[in-house]
C-alpha cells in the first residue's frame, strides 16, 4: 500500500504525510495550530518542520489555509515548530 503523499508548503517536496507535520485553521480561537495527529477538520496544509523557518518569513500560511492568519500568531507556531526540527533532523 502507498502512503498517502502530501505537499510541503516550504519546498514544494512531495512526501508521505508521515515525514510532514500538519498544520490546521482552528476556526473557534482563529489561529493557527498544529495538529499532531493529523486529524483536525478543515483545512490544513503540511510542511517539513526543517521547512518552517521560511513558510514564516514568506508568509505562505495564510494563502495556504486560506484566512486572515495573524502573522505574528502564525510564526510564534512555525518557530517552534522550526525549533523541534533542530533537536530532531528532517
Ligand atoms: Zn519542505
Amino acid at each position: 500500500m502507498t502512503p498517502p503523499i502530501r505537499t510541503c508548503l516550504g519546498c514544494r517536496g512531495r512526501v508521505a504525510k508521515s515525514g510532514l507535520v500538519r498544520l490546521a485553521w482552528n476556526s473557534t480561537d482563529g489561529v493557527v495550530v498544529v495538529d499532531a495527529g493529523q486529524v483536525l477538520p478543515g483545512r490544513g496544509c503540511y510542511v517539513h518542520p526543517g521547512c518552517a523557518d521560511q513558510v514564516a518569513r514568506r508568509k505562505l500560511l495564510g494563502r495556504a489555509l486560506r484566512r486572515q492568519v495573524d502573522g505574528e500568531q502564525a510564526a510564534a507556531v512555525l518557530a517552534a515548530l522550526a525549533a523541534t526540527a533542530a533537536q530532531r533532523p528532517a
